[in-house]
């Protein structure tokens, strides 16, 4: 196996990194292009051994590098950041090299939110405190202390952008990294150990390993030494990993699929109601939070069919480097097949495709649209993680709260309406972890951040991130002299 390939002009080393230095498996895996289908190189595949040697590293580290004062990790924090945004171009292509996304969305809105990633929980961080308080003279200091090692295991849809979103305030609080990123898109993840490296993080506080879950992935989740695990990935893969952490109870923080609602009331603004619809389309649809069961009011449904399809069909799809392609292809041929075979299902069961239904070359899949689907149909139910939305139509805000609710997961809702009272009404009832009113995707780091229900657990964001990632310290102080026990 070769330690380094080339990737689009750019140099990634395809071995872990575990305790500052490269570390090579026996075996690999083929990482593949979504784009053509063709490999791109063969990745170090880590299993237990691996997994024991990155948790040591980090488990090494961690009391150096808890003990140094927040203002020095911070400034550690903002120089990744700093290589991340002189690398922006280089972390875009391969990315979208890697998972077939826009490469104009990684150059313009994903790498430099990687950065920020970094700044706002360094920043963060230095805000970060808590007022003491009084009991009978005594003094209430709570503290934020660092937990130890932490396994960060994330998914391949927005592979460096989810992974900073915990590796940044897992750090930031104190604590060492052991990250493995996804199978599908393993590439980035290794470009941001080499930034964390010249950036001036200590050897073992970050790791990075790499290696299919199901080889890996126990060793890690069930590691005595490790004290916190954050997963973003698929419910299946959630509950193994939840069974492995009870072995030692380590706190988990859960952010997993969705199967969210998009509501579209008569009195919506209809352009901008169509606009936001036709944006779940982005990354061929495959974005946790997508709001893909379109619920529109009667009255309006068939005007705002009419104006989507318009919209919809106009879309480019084609190679993500291309500036003009609006939708790339699917991550991979099994996730093409997955999502094709929910849409024969559902076409089989009497739904019928408005647009698409059908696969497109390679791995393209073509956006689509499927009306005369019922509630409880497997594709109205179940994540399809691609470019496939549901129409169903609702005669009233109290069936339109049923039907958005009506299913296993409660990760995000969006709405359109001209009425903010219906809006603050409706979001009241919703089950959800974030609710858009007109808009969608406006995300701020400071911000509480998780699904309900199947959608995760925990939330994450700003202080709720540090609430995670610490262990929160009470500690009382007697007055000077005091004697009384009780
Ligand atoms: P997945 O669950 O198949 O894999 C996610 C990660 O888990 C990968 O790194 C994989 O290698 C690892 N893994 C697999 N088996 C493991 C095991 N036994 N132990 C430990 N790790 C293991 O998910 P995916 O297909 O990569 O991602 C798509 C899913 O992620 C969708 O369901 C999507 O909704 C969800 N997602 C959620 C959010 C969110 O913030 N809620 C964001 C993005 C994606």
């Amino acid at each position: 196996m070769a330690d380094k390939i080339n990737v689009a002009g750019v140099t990634v080393d395809t071995r872990h990194w575990i305790g500052g230095r490269r570390v090579a498996s026996v075996g690999t895996f083929t990482d593949s292009s979504p784009i053509d289908g063709q490999p791109i190189g063969e990745i170090a595949r880590g299993g237990p051994a691996e997994a024991e040697a990155a948790v040591a590293a980090a488990r090494d580290a961690f009391p150096a590098w808890a003990a140094t004062p927040r203002t020095e990790r911070a400034r550690i924090l903002h120089a990744v950041a700093d290589g991340v945004e002189k690398r922006i171009e280089e972390l875009a292509i391969v990315e979208t090299t890697d998972n077939g996304a826009l490469l104009r969305s990684h150059r313009r809105g994903v790498m430099p939110r990687v950065a920020h990633n970094f700044r706002f929980f360094a920043d963060w961080l230095l805000e970060l405190g808590h007022e003491d308080f009084e009991t009978r003279g005594h003094r209430n200091h709570v503290s934020w202390d660092p937990a130890g090692p932490c396994v960060l295991i994330t998914p391949w849809n927005a592979p460096l952008m989810l992974a900073t979103w915990k590796v940044a305030p897992a750090l930031a609080a104190g604590n060492t990294v052991v990250l493995k990123p996804a199978e599908w898109s393993p590439l980035t993840a290794s470009l941001l150990a080499d930034i964390a490296a010249e950036a001036g993080l200590p050897a073992g506080v970050l790791n990075v390993v790499q290696g299919y879950g199901a080889e890996i992935g126990d060793a890690l989740t069930s590691h005595p030494d490790v004290r916190r695990i954050s997963f973003t990935g698929s419910v299946p893969t959630a509950r193994r990993i939840a069974a492995s952490a009870a072995v030692n109870l380590t706190p988990l923080s859960l952010e997993l699929g969705g199967k969210s609602p998009l509501l579209v009331f008569a009195d919506a603004d209809l352009d901008l109601a169509v606009d936001l619809a036709v944006e779940q389309y982005d990354n061929a649809g495959q974005v946790c939070l997508a709001g893909t069961r379109l619920l529109v009011e009667e009255p309006v449904a068939e005007e705002f069919t009419r104006r989507f399809v318009a919209k919809a069909t106009a879309l480019r799809q084609g190679d993500p480097r291309d500036e003009a392609t609006d939708i790339g292809p699917t991550i991979h041929l099994r996730q093409l097949e997955k999502i094709d075979g929910f849409v024969q299902r559902a076409i089989d069961a009497g739904a019928r495709a408005v647009i698409g239904g059908r696969r497109g070359d390679g791995q393209f899949y073509a956006p689509t649209l499927l009306t005369d689907v019922a509630q409880d149909s497997e594709v109205v139910q179940e994540e399809v993680f691609g470019p496939v939305l549901t129409l169903q139509t609702f005669a009233d805000e109290e069936e339109a709260v049923r039907l958005a609710n009506g299913t296993r997961f409660g990760l995000a809702a969006t709405l359109a309406t001209g009425d903010l009272e219906r809006a603050e009404r409706v979001a009241a009832r919703l089950v959800a972890g974030t609710v858009w009113v007109n808009c969608f995707f406006v995300r701020d780091l400071q911000a509480p951040f998780g699904g309900s229900r199947l959608s995760g657990v925990g939330r994450e964001g700003g202080t709720w991130s540090f609430d995670f990632y610490c262990d929160l310290k009470n500690t009382v102080t007697a007055p000077k002299g005091f004697k009384d026990h009780g």
